[in-house]
């Protein structure tokens, strides 16, 4: 190459002038193009273009810098030379493909060679604020990372700094100068996923927003098409479809139970609850906030012009490839209506006993129970403890075409198929006891009463399990033996209690340790000792999670249950008809083997799947 282009290509690789003005000058001789590149204030003087030749003189070989570092036999250069008939263009990627050089030792000669730095991105914590102003589309396009601010430059850690094409576009379409860093060009495709995969900004979570393709309505109970299309043209446009659209497919690939749209003068907030904690994902401003709450209220065909009063609704959309259930609640509030929608997905519950977290000890006895042809069989817990779920799983496991199986629920949060499932409607005057009744007169096998509230719904699935039906409810009880003091003091006869009884259960769910960043620890002795018997545990391995992307820097992530089963012995039953004090049943069903949810809790710290904060952020009465 002649000096004068030397100099241009050098000057356009440092990035001091574009391509456009490359082209231009090119076609210059020296002394003209000197003259214009100090015109452009590129350059002082002729003397400073020198500097521009001789620097490129020194621009060094990839092989150069590897040999020189010691990371690349010169004999091993040789026999690719030998094979190739020369020093190959894909030199880099065939030293990483061969495994003759690490991949972070080529790019970090590649960085020297450039004068640039290297960032070993498994070392490197990525700014997730600075990160999420850039539109994630063009990250993933050009395959680079938001790194730093230097100055008013935007520091990228790209695969290749001599791409001076690829980083020309980037400013351009980012608007910013920026500096290039290299890093290992797998890496930076690794991290660019996984920060798309994990983030709840706005920014990154919603980027392909546009192109969110419509959730189709499941066909039995859709908004019809035409109310859906009047609907849209009041709209003008179908953007707001797409924004709920792609706030719920996103929930359900984040896994949220909840979304939230909550109301207040300057828009509309939505929240995602996800493993029991609440993250603001979007921020929707106050002009579409009402087509939005009125796009929620059509799929869930409620009344849109009704403003004042609460309503409930439910819709169900296929989402990535299966139907799933939501249910809606609208509420007046002082700044207008408030959206909450319950996602329903039973895929991601499974609805199967053995994944509920279930020790074996208590699977075996919850099993033998919910197997047995009659009786009651009670589930307490507060609310958010996973009694419906652990209801709707035994269900799932014993119902048969051969049985029929009624509910009464309020609400109905799964349908499953082939049974009847009723919904409580109070205002009607169809509550859990007059249902009830009318279920026992429909020839059931087996019941499943969503709550029991009163004695007259107590009685009632007392009598029905005491004349040959298998009946499953829930109580809102601490634990077994609360459970067993409110039946009582509902009024419930003791002698038809303990005839009626299979097994009482008590569960909460615990947040387990995020499988990505679990690591041991060792916690102080006295949180030792206040939990169990130190010097037992004094050499175990404790776990916890120090927090991470993937589970939103909680150190948690999913959610399991604990569980205290108790049969009802003879031995039980008869001190439940001598009325015998709460402490000494729970002694007695202790010594019969049940184990309690204080040391079911402990036992999954024990087995590294919780912490002890966890546990302690539960309460537990002993
Ligand atoms: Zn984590």
């Amino acid at each position: 190459m002649a000096v004068w282009e030397k100099i241009l290509y050098e000057l356009k690789n440092r990035n001091r002038i574009d391509k456009a003005a490359l082209e231009t000058l090119a076609s210059k001789n020296f002394s003209e193009g000197v003259k214009e590149l100090i015109k452009l204030k590129v350059i002082e003087n002729e003397q400073a273009a020198y500097k521009f030749y001789f620097s490129s003189l020194k621009a060094r070989s990839l092989e150069d810098v590897l040999i020189s570092e010691g990371r690349l036999a010169a004999s091993e250069l040789e026999r690719i030379i030998n094979e190739f008939g020369a020093v190959p263009g894909n030199l880099k990627d065939l030293l990483i493909e061969r495994g003759i050089v690490y991949p972070a030792a080529v790019y970090r000669a590649i960085a020297v060679q450039h004068n640039s730095e290297f960032v070993d991105l498994n070392e490197t914590k990525i700014d997730d604020a600075l990160f999420s102003k850039f539109d994630v589309n063009i990250i993933r396009r050009y395959q680079f990372i938001p790194y730093a601010m230097k100055g008013e430059k935007l520091v990228i850690v790209i695969d290749d700094p001599s791409d001076v094409e690829r980083i020309e576009e980037i400013e351009s379409v980012i608007g910013i100068p920026t500096l290039a860093y290299v890093s290992v060009k797998s890496d930076i495709a690794r991290i660019i996923n996984l920060m798309i995969e994990t983030s709840l900004s706005e920014n990154t979570l919603f980027a392909d927003t546009d192109d969110t393709p419509a959730l189709r309505a499941v066909s039995e109970e859709a908004d019809d098409a035409a109310a859906d299309a009047e609907f849209l043209k009041t709209m003008s446009d179908s953007s707001i479809v797409k924004t709920v659209d792609s706030i719920i497919l996103k929930a359900i690939r984040k896994k949220a139970s909840d979304i939230h749209f909550e109301v207040y003068p300057e828009g509309l907030k939505v929240k995602y609850r996800i493993d029991g904690a609440l993250y603001v994902v979007k921020t929707i401003d106050v002009k579409s906030k009402n087509f939005i709450i009125s796009r929620l209220k059509n799929m869930a065909s409620l009344d849109i012009s009704e403003k004042r009063i609460p309503q409930d609704g439910r819709f169900k959309r296929y989402i990535d490839d299966r139907a799933i259930d939501f249910r809606v609640s609208v509420l007046p509030s002082v700044f207008g209506e408030t959206v909450v929608i319950r996602v329903l997905d039973q895929n991601a519950l499974g609805l199967d006993l053995a994944r509920l977290g279930f020790p074996e000890h208590d699977l075996i006895r919850f099993k033998k129970n919910i197997f047995k042809p009659y009786g009651m069989i009670l589930v307490a817990g507060p609310t958010g403890s996973g009694k419906t779920t652990t209801l709707y799983s035994a269900i799932k496991a014993i119902k048969t075409p051969e049985d029929k199986f009624i509910t009464i629920e309020d609400p109905v949060e799964y349908q499953i198929p082939d049974i009847v499932q009723i919904n409580v409607n109070e205002k009607k005057g169809l509550t859990f006891a007059s249902g009830l009744r009318s279920i026992v007169r429909q020839d059931p096998d087996e019941i499943m009463v969503g709550e029991i509230r009163d004695f007259e719904t107590a009685n009632i699935a007392i009598n029905a399990a005491l004349t040959g039906h298998l009946v499953l409810s829930t109580i809102h009880a601490n634990n077994v033996i609360d459970a067993i003091g409110r039946l009582v003091n509902m009024g419930v006869d003791p002698y038809q209690f303990a005839a009626s009884f299979n097994l009482i259960m008590s569960q909460r769910l615990i947040r387990k340790i995020c499988s990505s960043c679990r690591r041991e620890y060792i916690p102080d002795e006295e949180t030792v000792k206040l939990m169990g018997d130190f010097e037992r545990y004094k050499d175990h391995k404790f776990y916890k999670g120090e927090g991470c992307r993937f589970c939103h820097n909680t150190g948690y992530s999913g959610r399991t249950g604990i569980y205290e089963t108790m049969p009802l012995s003879d031995c039980i039953k008869n001190m439940i008809i001598l009325k015998a004090s709460p402490l000494d049943i729970r002694k007695q069903a202790v010594a019969e083997g049940m184990t309690t949810l204080r040391q079911s809790a402990w036992q999954r710290v024990i087995e590294g799947i919780s912490t002890i904060d966890e546990i302690n952020r539960m309460t537990f009465e002993d």
